[in-house]
């Protein structure tokens, strides 16, 4: 719609998949913008039923971030564009797609990037710094193509996806590394089926749960 109607500065938005509620609630961004920065105000419901509305400082949003109370159901929000050529906009629409396509996993199931960017530092790398790369857990699996993205190989369980990312965390830790905030929103109860070792050839596989501060239960996010 943006690009038909020739309104730049949301062209970063083509490669999130999600809804503009989750949008906010997560201040999902790329390509160097995120919706705080598109975000004039964010209007919702309560638990109670009574209309809430607020502008990005309101609700502290910051980096995959966002202090709006749990118990609001964003429903709708205006944003920000400028005016900008239709032409240009469709071009780096078009770039970003391609960008996506060269740096991330594609036709995999996957809840994207799974942990936060520590401050000044970038989670792939030191993913890959810690040697997870093409990690396994049961049918969970770090990617080749981008460290920061597990993948389920066909049948991973909540469990298995949750396990490899606590592990993932240890080992990044174990190399002095920064402490890797999860981006996936886990959700569900705790506990779960053990996770199975598999051999997979040129995979590295490992079994049991890693050190973990939660137990490993449901991981949450569209795509897992
Ligand atoms: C392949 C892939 C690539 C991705 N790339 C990016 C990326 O580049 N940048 C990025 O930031 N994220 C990325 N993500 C993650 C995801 O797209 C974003 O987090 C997105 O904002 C999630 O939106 P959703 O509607 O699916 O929300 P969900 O994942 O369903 O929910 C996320 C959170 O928002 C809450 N929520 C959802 N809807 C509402 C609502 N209406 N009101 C209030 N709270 C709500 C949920 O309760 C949950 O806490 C990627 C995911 C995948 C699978």
């Amino acid at each position: 719609y943006a690009a038909r109607a020739g309104l730049a500065g949301l062209e970063f938005l083509i490669g999130i998949p999600g809804t503009i509620g989750g949008g906010l609630r997560m201040n999902a961004g790329a390509y160097g913008t995120e919706f705080r920065d598109i975000t004039i105000r964010a209007h919702g419901v309560d638990r109670k039923g009574q209309t809430v509305s607020a502008t990005p400082d309101e609700m502290g949003m910051a980096y995959r971030h966002s202090d709006a109370p749990a118990d609001w159901i964003f429903t709708h929000a205006t944003f920000r564009a400028v005016a900008g050529d239709k032409a240009a906009i469709k071009t780096r629409m078009k770039e970003i797609v391609a960008s996506r396509g060269d740096a991330q996993p594609r036709g995999v199931r996957t809840g994207g990037s799974t942990f936060a960017n520590p401050p000044g530092a970038k989670a792939w790398q030191e993913i890959d710094a810690a040697g997870c790369r093409g990690l396994m857990v049961g049918g969970a699996q770090v990617s080749e193509k981008h460290c920061n993205f597990l993948i389920n190989t066909g049948g991973a369980s909540a469990h298995d996806i949750e396990t490899l990312g606590e592990t993932v965390r240890a080992r990044v830790a174990a190399r002095g590394g920064p402490a890797l905030r999860w981006e996936i929103r886990r959700v569900g109860q705790e506990g779960g089926t053990p996770a199975r070792t598999k051999n997979t050839s040129g995979a590295k596989n490992i079994s049991g749960a890693a050190d973990t501060s939660r137990s490993p239960g449901t991981t949450g996010r569209t795509g897992v």
